[in-house]
């Protein structure tokens, strides 16, 4: 073994490509997506290093084409789901040796892997299974992804060299150790990068892990699998195993080496999985770390001072990029009336030129929303808006499901701001909109604050300084990435850690340091070179 301090390269943020017109990446990108399209692939289970196919399968369907089938994926019975566990509990001892350079080398290889031979691969999956235009591919499943295996190195290494002082005679040091057991990680369909990093920052960290990834990104989640096993993740480190969540989850949570959950995805859901650990808790070796990142109703607050073409556009994208299916997106906003009639003129002529359908047509800004589920709820709302006294739809409200689930872009007005689609998450390209009196700012302030059960992102539009001193204080515990003067969407791994807290989640901010400190446990050694020879001290003498 080296005997010399190898240093991690120091990360900076993958290039996002620009798909324009002409350009080589479009075409091969294109060329990817259509061959993609043709095949009929069978997504296994991941367990111990091999693929496993069984009869036991669901189709995969391009939310924009469901009548069209591009794959199938296997569903893991409880055999696979005990099989998986085994295996990480197998691959433990050997992978927590490994030298943590050689840990890191396989993710920063994965990054390698993924910004060249497996771009368009990657991009053009998450395309068709997910429904994400060009752009939103790129900078999700591409460079996002890219980010956090770069940036999670070096923040490994950051936290290794984290050292305690030590007084004369004495050597203290602190050893990183990962978790006693294995890690639990659930991952949502709406970002491949999410998908990629829940299992791989504990990995990296030493741990094992089992993932369930969202049924809705099966195709992507195999790229993801292909792409570890290149960069030399060894056998039953990670273990994909897919189908029923609940299934799945009870096998996972009832085992006594249970030890953590990495998890992204509904508030719902999220309770539901910590009550039932907790439940479990006398049952386990060590108490589970649980780290969670979930729902958001973001909000978006202008004072009479910004500029009515900057918070249109900003409402536009935080709003209505990936069918405002992130959980950063922009779905409530709050408009003093001496801006709205310009405002209002501003989104009319915006959104008549924003195209809906496939994202195998560029010039489609917003594809399809996921899956039916989605699709109906979408639907309920817009009709009880249209059926509501105290809402009116400014723009869009259309929807149709002959070919895919397909949502326009639709914006609420509504007369209270407590009503209900400025409340509850919808997770669609739909945002509500409250006119307040400009004199009210302040008052409407706490009304953002006091409004919903999250705190994930929001973003607030004012030039006076002294409004924006005001509105960040008032806010302080509203949003955990909250943003002046921009919309609330499109954190940059680096550069803005992501995660909020209240029904938001644990705000562990995903890709930074805070979130791989949750998987280690630290051990603290102290070494005597001279230790005492007899109990006594000199307070003792007479
Ligand atoms: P979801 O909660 O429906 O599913 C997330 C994962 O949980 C999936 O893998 C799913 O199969 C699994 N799951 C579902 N029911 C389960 C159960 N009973 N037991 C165990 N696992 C179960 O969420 P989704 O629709 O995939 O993603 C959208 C949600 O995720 C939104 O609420 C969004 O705000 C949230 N999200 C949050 C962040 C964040 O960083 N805060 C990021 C992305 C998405």
């Amino acid at each position: 073994m080296s005997n010399a301090f190898y240093t991690i390269p120091e990360p900076s943020n993958e290039l996002v490509k620009s798909y324009a017109k002409g350009s080589l990446e479009r075409k091969l990108l294109f060329e990817a997506y259509d061959e993609m399209y043709k095949r009929r692939i069978v997504v296994p289970l991941y367990i111990n290093g091999e693929a496993i196919f069984t009869e036991n399968k669901e189709a995969i369907r391009p939310p924009h084409d469901f009548n069209h089938v591009v794959g199938d994926y296997v569903k893991a019975s409880p055999s696979h789901v005990k099989s998986a566990i085994d295996s990480c509990l197998k691959a433990k001892a050997d992978w927590e040796q490994m030298p943590w350079q050689d840990r890191a080398a396989i993710f920063l290889k994965a990054a390698a892997l993924i910004s060249g031979p497996y771009r368009y691969k990657i991009n053009a999956a998450t395309m068709i299974g997910q429904s994400k235009n060009v752009y939103q591919a790129e900078i999700d499943s591409a460079c996002e992804l890219i980010d956090f295996f770069n940036f999670n190195a070096k923040f490994l290494e950051e936290i290794y060299s984290s050292q305690p002082i030590s007084s004369v005679g004495i050597w203290n040091r602190t050893e990183y150790r990962p978790l006693e057991g294995f890690v639990y990680a659930i991952t949502p369909f709406n970002f491949t990068a999410i998908a990629g990093n829940l299992p791989a920052a504990p990995v990296l960290m030493g741990n094992v892990c089992v993932w369930k990834p969202s049924e809705s990104q099966m195709y992507s989640a195999n790229i993801i699998m292909e792409v570890l096993i290149e960069a030399g993740l060894p056998k039953g480190v990670i273990n994909m195993v897919s189908g029923d969540p609940v299934m799945i989850s009870d096998s996972v949570l009832n085992h006594k080496e249970f030890s953590g959950l990495h998890f992204t995805g509904s508030t719902k859901v999220f309770k539901t999985l910590w009550k039932q650990i907790a439940l479990n808790l006398d049952h386990y070796k060590t108490y589970p770390k649980i780290v969670g990142e979930t729902g958001g109703k973001d909000f978006v607050w202008a004072h009479p001072s910004a500029d009515a073409a900057i918070v249109g556009t900003a409402l536009i994208r935080g709003a209505f990029e990936y069918q405002g299916q992130k959980c950063s997106a922009a779905s409530r906003a709050y408009i003093p009336k001496s801006m709205w009639a310009e405002l209002k003129v501003f989104l009319e002529a915006e959104l008549k030129t924003i195209r809906v359908g496939s994202p195998r047509k560029v010039s489609n800004f917003i594809n399809a929303v996921i899956h039916e589920a989605s699709f109906k709820k979408l639907v309920e709302i817009i009709e009880f808006v249209k059926a509501s006294n105290d809402a009116s739809i400014l723009f869009g409200g259309g929807y149709d499901n002959n070919i895919g689930y397909f949502v326009d872009p639709t914006i609420i007005v509504a007369k209270n701001p407590n009503f209900r689609t400025m409340t509850e998450e919808l997770f669609g390209p739909i945002l509500s909109i409250y006119v307040y009196e400009d004199t009210q700012w302040e008052k409407v302030l706490k009304t953002v604050d006091q409004t919903s059960e999250y705190a994930l992102t929001g973003a607030i539009f004012a030039q006076e300084r002294s409004v924006i001193t005001k509105a960040t204080a008032i806010l302080r515990n509203s949003a955990g990435n909250f943003y002046i003067n921009d919309k609330p969407t499109g954190a940059v791994v680096g550069q803005q850690p992501f995660g909020g807290a209240r029904g938001s989640g644990t705000n562990d901010k995903a890709g930074s340091i805070y979130n791989l400190l949750r998987w280690v446990s630290p051990r603290t050694i102290k070494e005597n070179f001279v230790p005492p020879t007899n109990y006594s001290y000199p307070f003792l003498e007479e």
